[in-house]
């Protein structure tokens, strides 16, 4: 069994509760189940084997600002592990939005940064136009 808190390098993206957490109904349910976001430790790794640069555009990026992005998305099945994600700038991760990685990778390859920022843009407008209607602010 993995445990994900002592090696989150070698995490295999589902939860793997300490015997002592049995006794609670709350905390035994997360047992097995996958995991949805990269926790620090795991980040670091992501990080740390990327470079520090963003897979995408190569630009270096801050520990604090990279996004851990999934190659096979979340919502697709994809896990939450090392092999999963890479290190990505907010810019990039704004411009795949739910294209796939593979569509992604080739249009930014064909079409440039300029492109990237141009979708990036209207990414960020359009998320901002939702919280304004959800939110009114
Ligand atoms: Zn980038």
């Amino acid at each position: 069994m993995t445990n994900n808190l002592s090696d989150p390098c070698a995490s295999d993206g589902y939860f793997h509760i300490p015997d002592s957490w049995r006794d609670d109904p709350l905390l035994a349910k997360l047992e097995g189940q996958r995991i949805r976001f990269a926790g620090a430790g795991l980040r670091k790794c992501v990080y740390e084997r990327d470079g520090g640069k963003c897979h995408y555009c190569e630009e270096p990026v801050a520990l604090e600002k990279f996004q851990a992005d999934h190659v096979v998305p979340f919502s697709k099945g994809g896990l939450t592990i090392l092999s999963n994600l890479v290190c990505a700038c907010v810019r990039c991760n704004l411009a795949k939005g739910n294209v796939s990685y593979e569509q992604f990778v080739a249009e930014l390859a064909e079409r440039g940064l300029e492109w990237r920022n141009e979708v990036a843009r209207k990414q960020a407008n359009w998320f901002a136009d939702q919280r304004r209607l959800a939110y009114g602010y």
